[in-house]
């Protein structure tokens, strides 16, 4: 079986509807057929400020919505990155093989820290991308299932397994970006050219998935369309209703050309009404699922034990080859 590795922040508490549509369906989909492990990332959420109670709380309900989302901790490996100490040490090394001007290229972290200013920004967020090729490498994942946003960040992978591969020897598998086109940029409803995401979307453009299936219902409706009044996909001309018509075909797994021609004649309201009930109808009983497992605390803690054990298995042996290969002095 090949095998898959993804991770998600425990930051702002819920996922939402972009993470989920982008990332975590597929990861759900992969352990069927994949070797998987998925992590909750909390080494990369304090990249930026965390509360210490918050961030606590903020991780068991990352890992009670992915149990609720349908990962199977029988089918996949589910645990938290700061269980495997090995990610932050391969994050060393690999901080050793990234040029600063290579590092300086990312465009996650240029939009971000030009927001928050270079004095509130972290040594830790510029180099949150290499702490992800650690994560990458430390599996030999052959894909990571991810959206858009993270392409770049894959292809820095690819670039330092290549470099430390052929300057050290044969060490890492080089990993493929495993993108859903149809989910992989989810945008924000109230701006339809932004994505939407935890750190940059008003409450009102983020569908969050734990939110009142009230609320959720109510920032459909008022999501941002156009002048214009047909409902069809045309990404560039009508941003709004194509991103309306993404969700509402992705949830119903009812295809994009069929839905435009039961539309037609119609007018947004029609579309926004009945996403909005699809999306009542699955918010309502996976907020129901989290909270089940958010009560049970040591099932949950016992389940993400046994992830980090399995996950600890793999990360060694890939971290003690790189130390080896590197030529550090092994210890007796
Ligand atoms: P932040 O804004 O703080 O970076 P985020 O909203 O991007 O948060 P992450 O935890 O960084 O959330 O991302 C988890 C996964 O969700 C990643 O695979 C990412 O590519 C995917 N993802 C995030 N936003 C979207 C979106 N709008 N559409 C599709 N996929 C997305
Ligand atoms: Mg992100």
């Amino acid at each position: 079986r090949p095998r898959v590795l993804s991770g998600i922040q425990p930051t702002a508490g819920s996922f939402h509807l972009g993470n989920y549509l982008g990332a975590v369906r597929q990861w759900v989909a992969l352990q069927e057929s994949h070797d998987a492990f998925y992590m909750v990332v909390d080494l990369h959420a304090i990249t930026v400020p965390q509360d210490p109670a918050e961030l606590r709380r903020n991780t068991r309900v990352a890992v009670a919505q992915l149990l609720a989302a349908g990962l199977d901790p029988e089918r996949c490996t589910l645990f938290v990155q700061s269980h495997v100490p090995e990610h932050a040490q391969l994050a060393w090394v690999m901080n050793c093989v990234t040029g600063f001007g290579e590092a300086s290229r990312m465009t996650q972290f240029k939009d971000k820290s030009a927001k928050q200013g270079t004095d509130r920004t972290t040594v830790g967020l510029f180099t949150y991308p290499v702490l992800m090729v650690a994560d990458i490498l430390l599996y030999q994942a052959d894909q990571v299932p991810v959206g858009e946003d993270q392409r770049q960040h894959l292809e820095l992978t690819r670039d330092l397994a290549d470099r430390f591969n052929t300057r050290y020897g044969d060490t890492f598998t080089i990993p493929n970006p495993y993108i859903v086109k149809e989910t992989a940029k989810i945008f924000d409803l109230q701006d339809p050219s932004i994505k939407m995401s935890k750190s940059a979307s008003s409450p009102k453009g983020i569908i969050d998935l734990l939110d009142d299936p009230k609320a959720t219902a109510k920032k459909i409706k008022s999501a941002v369309t156009d002048t214009d009044t047909v409902i069809r996909f045309d990404r560039e001309a009508k941003p709004g209703v194509s991103n309306l018509l993404t969700i509402l075909s992705t949830l119903t797994g009812e295809d994009v050309p069929s839905l435009e021609r039961s539309y037609e004649g119609k007018m947004y309201g029609a579309l926004k009404t009945d996403l909005a009930g699809v999306m009542v109808d699955f918010v309502t009983p996976f907020k129901t699922r989290t909270q089940e497992y958010l009560d049970d605390p040591e099932t949950l803690d016992t389940i993400l034990a046994k992830g980090a054990e399995k996950a600890r298995a793999v990360a060694a042996e890939t971290l003690a080859a790189t130390y080896d290969r590197i030529g550090f002095l092994p210890a007796k």
